[in-house]
């Protein structure tokens, strides 16, 4: 393992237990597209990629042409779907890439059945590319009107270059289990089922139809379609509401473990005298006599600014407060006097699998502190620091 101070540790073991275990929610028949978007939501898109690949994994899904682009040179077979619009000088790099785009709109469409014509008559480059119609059922982001479906399939189908190979739409309230949230969802399903159902009429073949993220693909089998879309449940997170206690009151039983771990080591142990404060703008100053570790760990690694006050750390299994602000780069941490637990490089967790590696708290219990939510924790963890991937636990 490299040794440096702030690193993000990825059990792969976790990982491996995540795809099982949402695997054995799914029908046998129901595809799996695992969301790598976003480096994996902040811990490692080629690892979660690569045993996506060994674990039978359909599909992966990306946000970014250039994220398909990377797991490409990096090896990875698998069919990617691109989530969410690209723009036309990237229609170039779909073909290139092999990458499936969600796309909607006859401007767009149009559009890049073009550039695949161009490519034809300029480099003689001659593909069909897949694609699949993005319908909107209610997030309001991207994706045509159930009334307008059938048309645009209409156009995909009689373009020479693209090929209609899914469909799919997302839901706005999936991770919320109260009737208002139950009954958007329901009423998404409806108008989805009904623009799949106007294609077919059409005589077009919708190809593989697909909805709900990890919400749905832990909560809904009934809602499934072909295929369900888990991102945040691979990574160990529960969506919201849907979370284990709402799972085993549905007789589900789903047993995630958070894969990363963000920690760091006590670079320097100081002695603080009352009345001496610590880090930018004096909001903490010694009462009495404590000792302060410094962490080199700050907001430009992802420790955002607005966790302290409250932000604690854990040291050899016990927590200890962050004090003062968080800098950009280093943070303070009171250890009390004379701490004989503690000394110079011993390992600081900030957040990770309880219980596991000496973590105290999950990004989940530090994102109410924040007043987020663990995917913004997690993707926040910054590109300078290093992922360790670990195979034990
Ligand atoms: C990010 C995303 C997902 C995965 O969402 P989770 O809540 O992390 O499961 C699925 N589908 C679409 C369209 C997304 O943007």
């Amino acid at each position: 393992m490299k040794n440096v101070t702030t690193r993000a540790v990825i059990y792969k073991k976790n990982l491996e237990n995540n795809i099982s275990e949402i695997k054995k929610l799914l029908k046998p028949e129901t595809k799996m597209c695992v969301a790598v978007k976003a480096d994996g939501y902040g811990t490692s898109a080629l690892e979660t990629a690569r045993l996506c690949e060994k674990l039978g994994v359909y599909m992966l899904a990306i946000a970014r042409v250039s994220e398909g682009i990377e797991l490409r040179k990096d090896g990875i077979k698998l069919p990617l779907l691109l989530l969410s619009l690209c723009c036309p000088e990237e229609f170039p790099d779909l073909v290139k890439y092999n990458i499936t785009p969600f796309i909607f709109g006859k401007e767009h469409i149009q559009a890049l059945e073009d550039s695949l014509t161009e490519l034809e008559e300029s480099k003689g480059i001659i593909k069909t590319l897949e694609v699949h119609l993005a319908i909107d059922t209610g997030m309001g982001r991207i994706g045509c009107r159930k009334e307008e479906a059938a048309e645009q399939a209409k156009l995909i189908a009689s373009s020479k270059h693209l090929k209609l190979s899914g469909m799919g739409t997302h839901f706005a309230l999936s991770d919320c289990v109260e009737e208002k949230g139950i009954d958007y969802t329901n009423l998404q399903f409806e108008i989805f089922t009904e623009a799949v159902n106007a294609v077919k009429e059409a005589g077009i073949e919708p190809g593989i139809c697909h909805a709900g993220a990890s919400a749905i693909a832990c909560s809904r089998s009934d809602i499934h379609f072909d295929m369900v879309r888990p991102g945040i449940i691979v990574y160990g997170y529960y969506a919201d509401q849907v979370d284990k206690k709402y799972l085993e009151s549905k007789d589900i039983n789903l047993d995630l473990k958070p894969i990363m771990q963000f920690e760091t080591k006590v670079s320097a142990i100081r002695r603080f005298k009352p009345g001496q404060s610590v880090s930018y703008g004096r909001t903490w100053i010694c009462e009495e006599e404590t000792d302060i570790a410094v962490l080199p760990v700050g907001y430009a690694d992802g420790l955002l600014r607005r966790f302290s006050p409250g932000l604690k750390v854990a040291i050899n299994g016990k927590e200890y407060p962050v004090v003062g602000r968080i800098c950009m780069d280093q943070c303070m941490v009171n250890i009390g006097k004379d701490n004989k637990e503690i000394k110079c490089w011993d390992k600081a967790v900030i957040f990770g699998p309880v219980g596991q590696d000496g973590a105290l708290q999950d990004a989940e219990t530090l994102a109410a502190l924040g007043n987020t939510i663990s995917y913004e924790v997690m993707t926040s963890i910054s590109k300078r620091v290093p992922r360790i991937v670990v195979d034990n636990c």
